[in-house]
């Protein structure tokens, strides 16, 4: 299996940045300080977070060259700023870095939402600065700086929602920045975005919210029954309802439209599957299984995801965390 630098491919022979500031050095955040590190994709990396745990465990770690609480000090001489906190702490985090930031400085985000960030952000950034959203589509259910490894973004798709009229020579900074991280990058409209990931996304995490919840409120089927045959199903829901709390909540909160859009329409085919069961009819169920399984097929073919049997992920089937 190769390891992580081999998936990275070699070095970058001269950086995109001469400094890049992350702000929010949890999974996503240490996940790019590692890739950046890894790839020389920058010179220098500073890291703010609000938490002084974070920071601390974030130098143990040696993820950066400079950490701090103070964003405005961050940015100072960032020539990118990527913010990696929740998504309802954007608007805050902007007002407290604009004054701070270099003329032409790139500013851009990993946010799970992209319309309701923009329309936050965009205001209160200066306009000597470029905004480039971007969403990276890779994350685990866990948090923190441990929770990172450098390979997280390799072979997986991040999306830029740059604005139209958007400085070209950022956004293809941006582009060439995660290419060097190992993604493939795609261009779309911000309210493209929030409704394709509302229904790949969003919707399937509500899902296994909703789930799991409705299993622990059982009062005929005991806890530890549950526990103990959870691997007819229920174990890959409890995977995904043991996401972060406070990202998703900022994700549901701020992109509701989409969302409740996507599950008018889920309601809708539950309420078909609801009848064909009670009409007994096999063959209507048959025929959605079957298209179901090739979306399946389709995604293991387009390399997002192994086709080996999940019994509880083999060692082998998994990126290792980079040290
Ligand atoms: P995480 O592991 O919880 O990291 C977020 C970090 O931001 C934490 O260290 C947090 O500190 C810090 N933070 C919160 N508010 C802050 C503020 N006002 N100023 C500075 N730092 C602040 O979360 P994550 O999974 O990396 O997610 C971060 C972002 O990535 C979110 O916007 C999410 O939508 C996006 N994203 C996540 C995934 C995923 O699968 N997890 C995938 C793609 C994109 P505390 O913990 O001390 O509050």
């Amino acid at each position: 299996m190769p390891n992580v630098t081999q998936r990275l491919r070699p070095p970058l022979d001269k950086p995109i940045f001469d400094e890049l500031a992350i702000i929010g050095v949890g999974l996503i955040g240490s996940s790019i300080a590692r890739g950046a590190r890894l790839r020389k994709a920058a010179g220098r990396i500073v890291l703010a977070d609000h938490s002084g745990e974070t920071l601390a465990r974030a130098q143990a770690l040696a993820l950066g060259d400079k950490s701090t609480s103070d964003l405005a000090d961050a940015v100072s001489n960032a020539d990118c700023v990527i913010l990696c906190a929740p998504v309802g702490a954007n608007e805050s985090i902007g007002r407290a870095i604009a004054s701070s930031l270099k003329p032409g400085a790139i500013v851009s985000d990993v946010g799970s939402v992209k319309g309701a960030v923009i329309a936050t952000l965009a205001p209160v950034l200066p306009r000597h600065a470029h905004f480039i959203p971007g969403h990276p589509v890779a994350g685990t259910e866990q948090s923190g700086p441990d929770a990172g490894f450098a390979s997280l973004f390799v072979n997986r798709w991040c999306i830029l929602t740059p604005p139209e009229d958007a400085d070209p020579d950022a956004e293809g900074k941006m582009r060439a920045f995660w290419e060097a991280l190992g993604s493939n990058v795609e261009i779309m409209s911000a309210s493209h975005h929030d409704l394709v990931l509302a229904i790949t996304s969003h919707v399937p995490h509500l899902i296994a919210y909703n789930i799991v919840g409705t299993a622990a409120d059982l009062e005929e089927v005991t806890q530890s029954e549950v526990m103990k045959f959870s691997a007819g199903g229920f174990r890959d829901f409890t995977r995904i309802a043991a996401s972060d709390p406070t990202m998703w909540r900022d994700v549901f909160l701020h992109n509701k439209d989409a969302v409740l859009e996507m599950l008018g329409r889920f309601n809708e085919d539950l309420t078909a599957l609801q009848r064909m069961i009670r009409r007994e009819d096999g063959d209507g169920l048959f025929a959605l299984f079957t298209r179901t399984r090739a979306v399946r097929l389709g995604i293991v073919a387009q390399g997002q995801e192994t086709a080996a049997p999940d019994f509880g992920r083999h060692l082998s089937d998994q990126i290792e965390p980079s040290s």
